[in-house]
């Protein structure tokens, strides 16, 4: 067994750990692997095990690595988790299934007419700056109502959840607490929360998808990482 596919049942393991341990159905957790970084060869080790959900944080990586892996497997399902520049959203609707990261009305504006001009239309989630980090992107949690309607009712996204990225070093469950929150008020379903560090608690508070990297895929060059 290789490496990738050995971390991957692991991942798959503590996920359900978590999931009983709170009550909550395993099958109701889903796992996006995030291979940013990673050569498109780990990813396909990671299809090779029954991997289909993956998480990209750059545009421009994606495009290099995904489109023949999403034409040998039809069914792989790519997300979108980094920033997306309104320059980069015609590539972005091409290529990836669901958005997570609408976190400002100029950007569903642009989404929603490149989803007119090329009727593909990924799900999107709007990311919510839950730590309130000035660099960091997202919604502030005091105008996520608003975005959400703006996006649902006036540009007609689909908008299925919230995502949120805690800041560094905090403890991520108020976050998770606050996203959840949101989500509910909302109507939302889906929970995009907990990455390496933290994704058992995510679980633990509801998450519906946790985005995994290096404990998947090991550690990335830090120079790369952009969040
Ligand atoms: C890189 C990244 C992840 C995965 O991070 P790990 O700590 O390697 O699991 C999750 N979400 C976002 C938005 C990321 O950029």
């Amino acid at each position: 067994m290789s490496a990738i596919t050995a971390a991957l049942a692991a991942v798959k393991a503590r996920i359900a750990e978590a999931a009983v341990a709170a009550g909550r159905d395993p099958a109701a957790v889903a796992l996006v692997a995030v291979g940013k970084t990673h050569p498109a060869e780990a990813v396909a080790e990671a299809v090779a095990a029954g991997q289909r959900i993956f998480g990209e944080n750059r545009v421009q990586e994606a495009k290099a690595k995904f489109p023949a892996l999403k034409a040998a497997h039809p069914d792989l399902e790519l997300h979108l988790i980094g920033p997306l520049q309104s320059n980069k959203v015609r590539d972005a609707v091409a290529l990836f299934d669901v958005i997570e990261t609408v976190d400002r009305p100029k950007l569903a504006r642009a989404l929603a007419d490149e989803i007119a001009r090329s009727g593909r239309s990924p799900r999107v989630l709007v990311q919510v700056n839950t730590g309130r980090e000035p660099q960091k992107a997202g919604v502030d949690p005091d105008q996520a109502d608003a975005l959400v309607a703006l996006c649902r009712d006036v540009y007609r996204l689909r908008v299925e959840g919230l995502m949120c990225i805690p800041p560094d070093g905090d403890d991520p469950d108020p976050h998770f607490r606050l996203l959840a929150e949101i989500a509910a008020r909302n109507g939302l379903t889906l929970l995009s929360m907990g990455m390496s560090g933290d994704y058992p608690r995510a679980v633990a508070l509801g998450a519906t998808h946790v985005r995994v990297g290096s404990a998947i895929f090991g550690h990335r060059d830090r120079a790369q990482v952009t969040v």
